[in-house]
């Protein structure tokens, strides 16, 4: 069984009263928002972003990794580049959650297994203590020579029994 005709007949839905055609390649917000692949966690629904609002970036814990950190790198190369001379903010917002299957990877029995059956290291990303992993993920950022650094980098946590984001690390250039 699959699920593709549900995600079909959503799609026929939506393209039906589409309207967003001509939207600039650069996000309107200049921000990109990094988050958990978990289904619960979607910032386009509890940040309220419509189509062309910011770029999102989904993994396992929402976590900076060295993907990540590529990812993010050439999205600031590309806008410094459309940008030239008239350089402007560019935001970078990372929100981790409650209940976070990444705090899962924080068990050793777990960390072996899945490294023996899948080949699979989580050890740098598992959660242990969210306010923690956030600042440990704006060091990897601040020590990221791709970055630049006057990228503006701010940390949440999204609580999936309220809905509500709490701030844990308020918006500052990577330089301060
Ligand atoms: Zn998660």
């Amino acid at each position: 069984m699959s699920e593709t005709k549900t995600l079909l007949d959503r799609n026929r839905a939506f393209s039906n009263t589409f309207e967003a055609r001509d939207l600039p390649i650069l996000p309107k917000m200049r921000t990109v928002v990094l988050a958990c692949a978990d289904a619960r966690v979607d910032p386009a629904y509890f940040f309220g972003l419509e189509l062309g609002d910011a770029v999102i970036i989904r993994n396992n814990g929402g976590r900076v990794t060295p993907s990540v950190i590529e990812e993010i790198a050439t999205l600031a190369f590309m806008v410094a580049m459309m940008d030239g001379e008239n350089r402007q903010p560019f935001e970078l917002v990372l929100v981790q959650h409650t209940q976070c299957g990444a705090e899962r990877f924080a068990d050793p029995g777990f960390q072996k297994a899945l490294k023996a059956k899948v080949g699979v290291d989580v050890s740098a990303v598992a959660i242990t203590d969210h306010e923690l992993s956030l600042q440990d993920d704006i060091e990897s950022l601040r020590n990221a020579p791709g970055i630049p650094d006057y990228v503006v980098v701010s940390g949440y946590i999204y609580d999936v029994q309220t809905g509500q984001v709490r701030e844990i690390v308020s918006p500052a250039p990577l330089s301060q």
